[in-house]
C-alpha cells in the first residue's frame, strides 16, 4: 500500500503525459517554452486570479513574494508555527522577524484571535514594523482567510497565502490561489497538484507585483535577462514540468473529486473515533493529507506500519520548537495549541487513486486498533 500513489497517476494519465513530453523534447525550448506560458494562463482562469508567474518550487514562490514586497530587516512577518519550514524559513532569509502563530484547535490553521494579539504585541514593543501575514492552507483546507483579510486591513499588513498544499480548495467558491494580496503553490509531486520534480507560481491580480515577479524570477530582467536592473533569482519552471502540469490540471477537477470522496468516506467512518480538522461551512478542502488526532499516536502507528499501512507525520515539530528558529526563545506554553498537534497528528494514506478496497483495510485496521485500546 502507498501512503501517496504517484505511480497510479502516471498509469492513468501515461499516453497523454507521454505525448506531452515527447513534444517538448520534439522542439527542443527546454527553458520558457510555450508550454510554459500556456501553463499559467490556464492556471490563472482556473484559479480565477489575473496574473499566474511560474518558477522553480514553492519555497522560491514565497522568498520572490518577500523580496516583490520588499521584506527587509526590521520588519515582522506573522506566520503559523505549525506549517512547513519553508514558510518560515523565507521571512528569515529575507532578514526580517518570523513572528510565530498558534494554531485554531477545530480547523488546525492560523488562528485570527492569536494573529492580532501577537500584532498587538509586536506594535506596543516597537521594535519591529509589522509587514505581512503568511497565511497556509494546511492539509489542503483554506486558512480563515475572510478573517484575516479584515485583519490584514486593519493593521495595513500584506496577506499572502501559502497555498503549497491548498491548491483546489474553495471558501464559498472562490478558488486557493486567489486570496490575499499574493499567493503561491508548490508543484512538489507529493502536492495536490504535482509535477516530475520541483515546481512552483505565483499569483495576483496586482499588475505592479506581476511584472516585478517576471522580473525578479529571472535575474532581476530589464528588457531581457541581459539588461539586470534589479538583483533577482534565477527561479523558472522547466518546460517539460510545464508540459506534465498540462496534463496534471486537465485530470485535476476530477482527481479533487476522487479525494473528496475518499476524505468523506474516511470521515463518516472515523468520526466517533478520532478528532480531524474540521471542515467550516462553504469551506472545500482539497485533502493534500487526511490527518487525525491520537493521544496513542505513537503505538498506533507502529501497530499500522507491522499491518502494512503507511502513515505519516506532517507536522511533528513545530517552527517554535525548529533548532534554526531557537534564537527566537520560545518555549510550548506560547503555543499550547500547535504544540499538542505536533505531539498528536499523524496522517492516513489518501490519493485520488486510493480504492475502496484499500481504504476499507485501513479503516478496519484502525477499528481494531482502537477497540483494543479502549478494553
Ligand atoms: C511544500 C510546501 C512549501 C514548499 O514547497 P517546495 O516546492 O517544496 O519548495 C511551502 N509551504 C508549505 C506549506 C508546503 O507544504
Amino acid at each position: 500500500m502507498q501512503f501517496i500513489d504517484l505511480a497510479a497517476q502516471y498509469q492513468h494519465l501515461k499516453q497523454r503525459i507521454d505525448k506531452r513530453i515527447q513534444a517538448v523534447l520534439d522542439h527542443g525550448i527546454y527553458i520558457m517554452g510555450p508550454e510554459v506560458e500556456q501553463l499559467e494562463q490556464q492556471l490563472a482562469d482556473y484559479v480565477g486570479v489575473k496574473h499566474c508567474i511560474s518558477c522553480a518550487n514553492g519555497t522560491d514562490a514565497l522568498q520572490l513574494a518577500m523580496m516583490v514586497l520588499d521584506i527587509k530587516p526590521a520588519d515582522a512577518v506573522f506566520c503559523p508555527t505549525f506549517t512547513f519550514f519553508a514558510t518560515a524559513e523565507v521571512i528569515a532569509y529575507a532578514g526580517a522577524t518570523p513572528v510565530f502563530i498558534d494554531s485554531d484547535r477545530h480547523t488546525f490553521n492560523i488562528s485570527a484571535q492569536h494573529l492580532e494579539q501577537q500584532i498587538e504585541r509586536v506594535l506596543q514593543e516597537g521594535k519591529l514594523t509589522p509587514r505581512a501575514i503568511i497565511a497556509v492552507d494546511l492539509f489542503g483546507l483554506p486558512a480563515n482567510y475572510p478573517e484575516l483579510e479584515k485583519i490584514a486591513a486593519k493593521y495595513q499588513l500584506k496577506l499572502i497565502e501559502d497555498a503549497a498544499q491548498g491548491f483546489g480548495g474553495e471558501i464559498n467558491g472562490k478558488r486557493a490561489g486567489s486570496f490575499g494580496d499574493i499567493a503561491t503553490t508548490s508543484f512538489f509531486p507529493a502536492k495536490p497538484l504535482g509535477c516530475y520534480g520541483d515546481g512552483g507560481a505565483i499569483f495576483t491580480n496586482n499588475d505592479d507585483y506581476a511584472a516585478l515577479f517576471r522580473s525578479y524570477r529571472v535575474h532581476g530582467k530589464g528588457k531581457d535577462k541581459y539588461d539586470n536592473v534589479r538583483i533577482g533569482l534565477n527561479s523558472r519552471l522547466d518546460t517539460i514540468q510545464a508540459a506534465i502540469l498540462l496534463e496534471k490540471l486537465a485530470a485535476f477537477p476530477s482527481e479533487l473529486q476522487a479525494r473528496n470522496k475518499v476524505a468523506a468516506i474516511y470521515s463518516t467512518q472515523l468520526i466517533n473515533h478520532f478528532e480531524a480538522p474540521h471542515i467550516p461551512e462553504g469551506y472545500l478542502s482539497s485533502w493534500a493529507q487526511y490527518t487525525l488526532k491520537s493521544e496513542s499516536r505513537d503505538l498506533l502507528m507502529s501497530q499500522l506500519k507491522s499491518a502494512g499501512i503507511p502513515t505519516m507525520i506532517y507536522y511533528g515539530t513545530c517552527m517554535h520548537q525548529q533548532t534554526a528558529f531557537n534564537y527566537l526563545n520560545h518555549t510550548d506554553a506560547d503555543f499550547p495549541v500547535a504544540s499538542s498537534l505536533c505531539k498528536t497528528v499523524f496522517s492516513l494514506p489518501m490519493h485520488p487513486y486510493l480504492e475502496l478496497a484499500t481504504q476499507n483495510t485501513v479503516l478496519s485496521k484502525l477499528f481494531t486498533l482502537t477497540a483494543n485500546a479502549t478494553e
